[in-house]
């Protein structure tokens, strides 16, 4: 556990700024116990940065009033949902205050007549899945975190997911947003006219305002969902197959692949019944009506055994999808099969380039003492490149070596150094490879205007 020292300026701020807090919010949402903030010193990366005051605001005031007493005293905060981020964007890396947002939680309005849905940040996204269905209702953005992961954290991180194909991501579903900007206004976005506000919040990673609450696009549900599993004695087969399917018109609801490596951390995982002779695995499912996947599920078939798919199996029943599906869900434990450390980069290239992405990675890893699982959303570019290592001296500093090279060749190809799980610290140190300084710099301005202390998030997204 860090923690980040302050002088004793800083030490006087914070004690006037926990001694406000209280007076203005509450004593009852304000935490200062060391037990208490150790539960909000880490994220889904496993940094651990002490903060020095926690706040769990009830409502839009509370927010507004918390941000003025941190913009009045200078002190960093950082926004949180469930903390299950990946790239460390709710880590407290300069202490201060962790926003505690998970309270904030009702699902304000559903309007089945006009497709929308008006939630607080902290609902949960799967929350947000069934209550809409209950009107035959889809909300697509479907991160494998959707059982805990927060609407807040969905939008700040612009969170993908497996439907991203065919559905898109989080930003095609924000139609407005209201957000409590860091002198403690709140400003409401959507409009048509002006500027596109929504979209500049949306992925913004709690460094311009805080979402306090959201308004999201709903589209019908499909009627039906089938899966298919297709196994291929090698990966390039499995590419091939991907694009045959799409080539064909169909854009499936999810386009999953698995690599070797994916493969055998998964063995004898529920649900996995692959031989020795299973190099890749692609999962699909396919949604719409009987008659659309009647039509197109016989057209995914031939694509898979046209490029030598073999053992393709489609789901008959409810407990078949789900076998297949446990897999697809088991990887990021079952990856700790291999090594006892993971650094798990989403990166993104154009889908043509994905063969050439992974001879790429295969080729930087050669004979490294080292391994690297791919899996992914293949049908959007969005390949999860998995470096494992062990505790043995220099693994570490191997993991990171080969991890610039990876995100040099992503962008050579014309990627991006991240698909869905956002930038935070991890990444910040990547974001001058993909952004041209002239772009980089109009990022930084905005980031100015809106936060001239540099109190949201401190630490993340830039470096310079
Ligand atoms: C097992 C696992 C699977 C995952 N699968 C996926 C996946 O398929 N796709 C994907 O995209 N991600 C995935 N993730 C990453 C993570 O779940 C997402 O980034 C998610 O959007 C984070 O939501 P959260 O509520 O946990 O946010 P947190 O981790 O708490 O915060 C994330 C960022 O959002 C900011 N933030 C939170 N709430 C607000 C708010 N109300 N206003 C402003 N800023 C805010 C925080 O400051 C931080 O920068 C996965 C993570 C795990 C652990």
């Amino acid at each position: 556990m860090k923690l980040f020292t302050k002088n004793k300026k800083e030490v006087n701020k914070h004690q006037k700024a926990l001694n406000e807090l209280i007076r203005v919010v509450g004593k009852e949402r304000v935490l200062s116990s060391v037990e208490d903030r150790i539960c909000y010193s880490y994220d889904g990366t496993k940094q651990k940065v002490l903060p020095d005051i926690v706040v769990r605001p009830g409502d839009t005031t509370d927010v507004s009033n918390t941000l003025k007493i941190a913009n009045q005293y200078e002190v960093p905060i950082y926004a949180r949902g469930a903390g299950s981020g990946l790239t460390g964007g709710a880590v407290p890396l300069k202490g201060g205050i962790v926003f505690d947002l998970k309270n904030m939680n009702r699902i304000i309005e559903i309007c089945p007549e006009d497709f929308v849905a008006t939630v607080e940040p902290g609902v949960v996204t799967k929350q947000l899945q069934d209550e809409v269905a209950k009107f035959d209702l889809f909300y697509p953005p479907d991160p494998s975190s959707a059982a805990f992961s927060t609407i807040g954290g969905n939008v700040a991180e612009c969170a993908g997911g497996i439907t991203g194909l065919k559905y898109g991501v989080t930003r095609d579903y924000i139609l407005a947003l209201e957000i409590v900007l860091p002198d403690g206004s709140v400003i409401n976005t959507g409009g048509k006219t002006g500027y596109d506000l929504t979209r500049l919040f949306t992925g913004s990673e709690g460094t311009l305002g805080i979402f306090t609450k959201i308004t999201v696009k709903l589209i019908p549900k499909p009627e039906k969902i089938r899966t298919l599993a297709a196994h291929f004695r090698n990966k390039d087969d499995a590419i091939d197959a991907a694009d045959r399917i799409i080539d064909n018109n169909i854009l499936p609801r999810t386009l999953e692949f698995l690599d070797q490596m994916t493969i055998n951390a998964l063995r004898g995982h529920t649900g996995t019944d692959m031989g020795e002779d299973v190099k890749a695995l692609l999962l699909i499912d396919l949604d719409g009506t009987e008659e659309s996947i009647n039509y197109e599920m016989p057209v995914v078939e031939n694509a898979c055994k046209e490029c030598n798919g073999f053992r393709i199996k489609v789901a008959e029943t409810a407990q078949e999808r789900e076998a297949i599906w446990a897999a697809r869900r088991s990887i990021s434990p079952a990856l700790y099969n291999i090594a006892s450390h993971k650094i798990n980069e989403d990166i993104c290239v154009p889908r043509s380039k994905i063969k050439e992405i992974l001879q790429r990675v295969d080729r930087i890893k050669e004979d490294q003492p080292i391994y690297i699982a791919n899996f992914g959303h293949i049908g959007d570019g969005n390949i999860h490149v998995n470096i494992m290592y062990n505790d043995d001296p220099g693994q570490e500093e191997l993991a990171e070596i080969i991890v610039n090279k990876v995100m040099k060749e992503v962008v050579a190809l014309g990627g991006s150094i991240s698909g869905e799980h956002g930038i935070g610290n991890k990444k910040s140190q990547f974001m001058e490879l993909e952004i041209p300084p002239h772009e980089y710099d109009i990022m930084k301005r905005f980031k100015s205007y809106f936060d001239p202390k540099g109190i949201m998030n401190p630490g993340k997204m830039f470096i310079r």
